[in-house]
C-alpha cells in the first residue's frame, strides 16, 4: 500500500469503531491529536479559516476563535521598496486589530519577528487571549505587560486540548535567505528590561509550527517560516497545510521534501507571499519576485503531488476544508 493509499485508508477507517482499531495498527505513528479528535460517535465541530495575510489566520471553531500569527497592523519598513529600515518603530493599529481579530481564546505564535508577533501583546492584553509560543515570544510578551498567566511557553511535542480543537506543537525552523541566514536572529531568555520599541528588538527566538485538529473536522498544519525539521513531521499527515513560499534556494528541495514529510496533504494553501506593508484589503498585492515565488511554489506542488488541491487565498475569505 503506498503512503497515499494508506492515508485514504486511515481517513476512512477512523469514521467507525472498527476502523479506529484498524487505524491503530497502521505502520506510521499517527498524530495523537488526530486520534484524540476522531473518536467514534464524537461531535463534529464546524470550523472556518480566514487568511489574515503573511502567515496569519483566524480560525473560528465551534464557539471559539483561534489566531495564528495575527499581523494586521502592517506598517511600512521599506521592505517592499527595497530600502529596509531595521529600526522601524513598532506600532499597533488597534482599529484594524479590533476589526479582524475577534475575541480569540488562543493565539499561536510561530516566532517573534514583527510580522508575526507585533499585534499579539495588544490582542492578549485587550481580550485576555492565551499566547502559545517559544520562551522568547513569552519573554517579549511579558515586556509588553502581558500577564504571566496568559502565557504558555512551548518547545514542540506538546499536544494541547482546547475543547473544540487540539493543538500539536511542532519544533520547526525559520526561513533562510540567499545568504543562508535570516534577519534578526537570536533569543530572549529572560524578560527584557524595557518594552521593545523597534522591529530589530524582536528577534526570531526559534520557530514553531502548529497542527490544529478540529474535533471531528480537518487537521490543518500552520507554518510561519519556509523551513522545517523533516523528522518532526512524521505521522502528522494533515488534511490541509498552510505553507510559506520561498524566494531562496538555500533550503534543499523545500517543497518536495515538505510535501512528502506531510504525506501529501489533500489541500495546500500558499502563504507569506503577499506584501504585508499595505492595508489588509483584497486583492492581495505582491511584487514581481513574490509572484514568481508563488508561481514556482504552485508548479512544484503540482509536480510532486498532482492529487493535492492548491488554494490561493484572498484575505478574510472563509474556507471550511470539509
Ligand atoms: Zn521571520
Amino acid at each position: 500500500m503506498s503512503r497515499f493509499d494508506r492515508r485514504g485508508f486511515l481517513r476512512t477507517a477512523t469514521a467507525g469503531a472498527a476502523g479506529a482499531a484498524l487505524a491503530g495498527a497502521a505502520p506510521t505513528p499517527a498524530s495523537p491529536a488526530r486520534a484524540a479528535t476522531a473518536r467514534p460517535g464524537g461531535a463534529r465541530t464546524a470550523a472556518t479559516f480566514r487568511w489574515l495575510g503573511t502567515s496569519g489566520w483566524r480560525v473560528d471553531a465551534g464557539s471559539s476563535t483561534l489566531l495564528v500569527d495575527p499581523y494586521v497592523t502592517r506598517f511600512d519598513t521599506g521592505l517592499a521598496a527595497g530600502a529596509f529600515r531595521p529600526t522601524t518603530a513598532l506600532t499597533v493599529d488597534a482599529e484594524a486589530v479590533g476589526r479582524h481579530a475577534g475575541t480569540p481564546k488562543v493565539v499561536l505564535v510561530t516566532h517573534a519577528h514583527w510580522d508575526h508577533f507585533n499585534d499579539v501583546p495588544h490582542i492578549a492584553t485587550s481580550t485576555g487571549a492565551r499566547v502559545v509560543g517559544t520562551a522568547t515570544t513569552c519573554n517579549l510578551a511579558l515586556a509588553f505587560d502581558v500577564e504571566k498567566n496568559l502565557l504558555s511557553p512551548v518547545k514542540g511535542g506538546e499536544v494541547l486540548d482546547f475543547g473544540d480543537y487540539v493543538v500539536e506543537v511542532v519544533a520547526s525552523l525559520h526561513s533562510r535567505n540567499a545568504d543562508y541566514s535570516m534577519v534578526f536572529p537570536g533569543v530572549r531568555l529572560t524578560r527584557p528590561e524595557r518594552k521593545p520599541e523597534n522591529i530589530s528588538e524582536l528577534p526570531e527566538g526559534d520557530t514553531l509550527a502548529f497542527q490544529v485538529t478540529v474535533r471531528g473536522g480537518p487537521s490543518v498544519f500552520f507554518m510561519g517560516g519556509s523551513d522545517f525539521v523533516e523528522r518532526n513531521l512524521t505521522g502528522l499527515a494533515p488534511d490541509v497545510a498552510m505553507i510559506p513560499t520561498t524566494s531562496s534556494s538555500s533550503t534543499y528541495d523545500y517543497v518536495p521534501r515538505l510535501l512528502r514529510a506531510l504525506d501529501m496533504p489533500r489541500v495546500v494553501v500558499p502563504v507569506h507571499w503577499d506584501n504585508f506593508e499595505v492595508e489588509l484589503r483584497n486583492p492581495p498585492q505582491a511584487d514581481e519576485k513574490s509572484r514568481k515565488s508563488l508561481a514556482e511554489f504552485v508548479a512544484a506542488v503540482r509536480r510532486v503531488s498532482p492529487g493535492t488541491k492548491v488554494v490561493i487565498p484572498d484575505y478574510l475569505t472563509p474556507h471550511t476544508f470539509g
